[in-house]
């Protein structure tokens, strides 16, 4: 018989598949020993059998049952029993954590017939009547799908009547007024009443725990973060404690440590007179932990000390959130917390330093996209005026931006190609599109554990929460300073998320630290040691080589600061271009061989000076410089242009220039409807005469060159676009031709590896035949990827790739990530049968993909030598080669 229902006692952290992340959590903070209300949960099994079949699955409810009575005969009364009622939390916990995204219902078993109970043994009239609006309130939401704002109106509303400030000065008989208006709006909005069977509350919460699942926020949140649909969410059914018993009550939210910057020691905000939800929704402003240290000594050391403990026993950072109720703590929930790229690295170090964790396994605790983040530039204050307000440094990073008020707006301005700030008093659920179309989010309340510091830190953007000078005016769209300046939607501000302040206007850009480091080996201060200590760890274990994707020798020389180890690709194009057009025109107009020569000739001595510079940068390194790759045509003037050119000469009774009308004939001529696969690559060198021999000689008198100066010169030839083994012996014989001359001309021996890029299926599916003639390949995984697919990049991005995403056709994009089941595919057949044709056949990639984190990993696996990428991307290359060599 399939189990569907767990007692806390019997499950642990390891069972998260089953328990969700929350539930089996709560059983390993059980077992520790740590002070949690007991409960049960209901497994993610038992979900996916109900959202499969619309039904709960058999012997679901008997088991619920039992373990229910279990848990009435340990607290020694009954779910709702009238005169002392036992009250449950129904919670959500998924394999993933996805904060606030699923629902929770708490103080479940409360009834007309039991709140006079609840009063009287709790001692506070005020107490039950607003558990029980509580109550109403997320089963009125969550459970019968009544519109949450209606709830959130009739409280303002009374609120408003009362002149109350916040919700704790609304006393017993207001709380007890609105329980009436909220079962009237749920009658009128459902047709049914607030049902008073306390069991039938319970298997009605637990049901659509399940199908929040698939609510709309859970399933935008899970595309985001890349979690799979089908995993279904885990129920956990606990007893309630509360934190809204008086001032000797409260509840709060804590990190073992600071989860912005890494810094050890306990962390994080409480609100007394509360329960859970409020502390999040940021509907008070939460105290710092330390205003708990003063108000309740007691539970303060308490929380301390099992803080300690679970971060001992977890050996990371663990965030908590902790109820008290008359003075006894209770802990409501723990898991590993999310971070910022900064604490990522900084934790890392530290916890090696402290002998929790290995030197790896701190390396596999940071990321690639960690420490990208970490690179980018931050705001330049130096000249800037006053702020126009400070706030909670939520999640770093320097972001600029069109200040907007509602999600919808934001969303709205970001398709259209602007950058916009959110601004909000504080964020819900409801405002994840607008937050992911942000470049930052700022609000005016809630702290570092509010809903939008906790989400922001989670996707990596820039957040600055509870900056409480602000006053913001969503209905006017626009925001107002201390000193009363008025802020308007649309207007320019720059949200600096590392130091908790809004400035005026775009503030000018700066390296960062990290970026001072890598460009100088400058260690400056703490973070950029715990980056220096992973990327070198990195270093010592990784096997796969990294190397840029470099045209001049600017870029080499940056690569080489960021350690890279070689060039995986020297494009040549760019040397085609500028004042050289004119050259490049001759040599496709000439119709004579001479005048072609002289055309050649011509272009020799510039490009050998490009490649000793670049050679220059790499001495000792290996640089693979690709022979021309794009159509001719690309470098001719456009032939619309031209067309009008020649067209109004003519209409104006004039001559039409002569070189117009014979560039405009060959520009007809050399048309093609799909320049991607028509005459380029390795086909421009079969089919025009002189241009490789050209470009070889270029490259072989560069080596000669350095080599006289003393250099260490390793130019490797790089054919693109080759399809057929046939091309590449061809175009191979004629480079071997023109390096045996220039070795005979200068005296110098020049040895150039000639190999090959894998960027066609053909070549994929062929590899064993052209490893015969490459010495070796280096995958072009962009263009493998189109021709894979048949997606003309520039025409698909644009056209439908976001409904792809939407629709699930795919995660990311596989011109981001490789598609490890199609192009990965074609990369492993490769690899495999250009080995075994050709043992030390050297194999790299080169293109995007070579500094995608999850791209590296593939290629790890499928025994590549080397990746290559963009300067910028290598030392992102290198972490992630190291960890995934772990
Ligand atoms: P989320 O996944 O959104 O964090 P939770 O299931 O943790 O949702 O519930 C939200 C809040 O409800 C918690 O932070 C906690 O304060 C409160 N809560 C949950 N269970 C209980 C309980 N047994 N007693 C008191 N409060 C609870
Ligand atoms: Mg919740
Ligand atoms: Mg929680």
């Amino acid at each position: 018989m399939v189990r569907y229902v767990y007692d806390f006692a019997d499950g642990g952290r390891d069972m998260a598949d089953l328990l969700g992340g929350k539930g089996a959590n709560l059983a390993e903070m059980t077992r520790l020993g740590l002070p949690v209300p007991p409960g049960f949960t209901v497994t993610t099994e038992a979900c996916r059998a109900f959202l499969a079949t619309g039904a709960e699955p058999q012997g679901m409810a008997e088991e619920v049952t039992r373990h229910l009575t279990a848990l009435e005969t340990a607290a020694g009364r009954e779910l709702g029993r009238p005169d002392d009622p036992l009250l449950l939390s129904v919670r959500s916990g998924a394999r993933f954590s996805m904060p606030g995204m699923m629902e929770t219902v708490l103080d479940i078993g409360l009834t007309d017939a039991s709140v006079p109970g609840l009063a009287k043994v709790s001692g506070s009239e005020r107490f039950a009547w607003d558990s029980y609006r509580r109550l109403l309130q997320m089963f009125g939401s969550t459970v019968m799908g009544v519109d949450a704002a209606l709830f959130e109106e009739a409280i303002t509303r009374l609120k408003e009547a009362r002149e109350a400030p916040d919700d704790v000065h609304l006393e017993a008989a207001d709380l007890q007024g609105l329980v009436e208006t909220y079962k009237r709006v749920i009658r009128d909005e459902t047709g049914q009443d607030f049902p008073q069977s306390p069991a039938e509350q319970l298997r009605l919460a637990i049901l659509a725990v399940f199908r929040s699942w698939n609510g709309e926020r859970a399933r935008l949140y899970r595309r985001r973060e890349h979690i799979p649909d089908d995993l279904g969410t885990a129920v956990t059914v606990q007893r309630m404690v509360f934190g809204n018993l008086g001032a000797d009550s409260g509840s709060g939210v804590a990190f073992t440590r600071d989860p912005a910057t890494g810094r050890p020691g306990l962390y994080g905000d409480y609100l007394a007179n509360a329960q859970g939800e409020d502390v999040v929704a940021g509907i008070r402003n939460a105290v710092p932990l330390a205003e708990l240290e003063r108000l309740d000594p007691r539970s303060y050391r308490r929380l301390r000390d099992h803080a300690q403990t679970l971060e001992r026993h977890y050996r990371d950072l663990c965030d908590i959130e902790f109820t008290i109720e008359r003075g006894t703590l209770w802990m409501l929930q723990t898991r590993v917390g999310k971070r910022t790229a900064e604490a990522a690295f900084a934790i890392a170090a530290e916890l090696v330093e402290e002998g929790l964790i290995t030197p790896d396994e701190s390396l596999a605790r940071v990321g690639g996209e960690g420490l990208a983040r970490l690179m980018f530039p931050r705001f330049d204050t130096s000249a800037t005026g006053e702020p126009l307000a400070h706030g909670i440094p939520a999640s770093p990073g320097a972001a600029v931006g069109a200040v907007v008020f509602d999600s919808a707006e934001a969303v709205r301005r970001a398709g259209a190609g602007e950058d916009v700030i959110l601004v909000r008093q504080e964020t819900t659920p409801d405002d994840l599109p607008g937050m992911v179309a942000a470049q930052a989010v700022l609000t005016s309340r809630g702290g570092k554990t509010s809903h939008a510091a906790v989400v922001a830190r989670g996707m990596g953007k820039v957040c600055v929460c509870g900056a409480e000078e602000l006053s913001v005016d969503t209905g006017a769209r626009r925001f107002t300073t201390r000193d009363g300046t008025v802020v308007e939607e649309g207007t320019t501000v720059s949200v600096d998320g590392s130091a908790g302040a809004v400035y005026p206007g775009a503030v000018p850009l700066v390296a960062s630290a990290a970026m001072r480091y890598l460009e100088t080996g400058e260690q400056t201060d703490g973070i950029v040691t715990a980056v220096a200590r992973a990327l070198s760890r990195a270093d010592s274990v990784r096997r796969l080589e990294v190397r840029a994707n470099a045209d001049t020798p600017e870029d080499a020389a940056r690569a080489r600061r960021f350690g890279a180890q070689g060039i995986g690709l020297c494009r040549t194009e760019h040397m085609f271009l500028g004042e050289r057009r004119r050259l490049v025109e001759e040599m496709i107009l000439a119709r004579t061989d001479s005048a072609r020569d002289r055309a050649l000739a011509a272009l020799l001595p510039l490009q050998r000076q490009d490649f000793t510079g670049i050679l220059a940068a790499m001495d000792g390194l290996p640089v693979t410089i690709r022979l021309l790759d794009p159509p001719l045509h690309e470098f001719l003037p456009d032939r619309t242009e031209l067309a009008v050119r020649v067209a109004s000469a003519e209409a104006a009774g004039r001559r039409p220039d002569p070189h117009d009308v014979e560039l405009l004939d060959a520009v007809s001529r050399m048309h093609e409807e799909n320049p991607m696969l028509g005459l380029r690559g390795v086909r421009l060198g079969l089919v025009v005469p002189g241009l490789v021999a050209m470009q070889v000689r270029a490259i072989a008198e560069a080596v000669v060159e350095r080599v006289r100066a003393g250099g260490s010169p390793e130019a490797e030839i790089m054919v693109p676009l080759v399809g057929a083994v046939e091309e590449l012996r061809i175009e191979r014989e004629e480079v071997e031709r023109v390096l045996a001359e220039v070795s005979k001309e200068s005296g110098v021996a020049v040895h150039c590896p000639v190999g090959t890029m894998i960027e066609l299926p053909r070549a994929a599916l062929t590899a064993g035949r052209i490893a015969g003639e490459a010495q070796f390949f280096s995958f072009g995984t962009n263009d493998l990827t189109q021709t894979t697919w048949g997606f003309s990049r520039d025409d698909v991005e644009a056209a439908f790739f976001s409904a792809y995403l939407d629709k699930g056709v795919f995660a990311t994009s596989p011109f981001e990530t490789i598609d490890r089941d199609g192009v990965g595919r074609l990369v492993r057949i490769a690899v495999e049968e250009g080995r075994a044709a050709r043992p030390d056949l050297k194999i790299g990639v080169c293109g995007e993909h070579g500094g995608d984190p999850d791209s590296v990993h593939f290629f790890h696996g499928a025994g590549l030598d080397y990746v290559s990428c963009s300067p910028f991307r290598v030392p992102v290359a290198r972490l992630e080669a190291g960890r995934a060599a772990l």
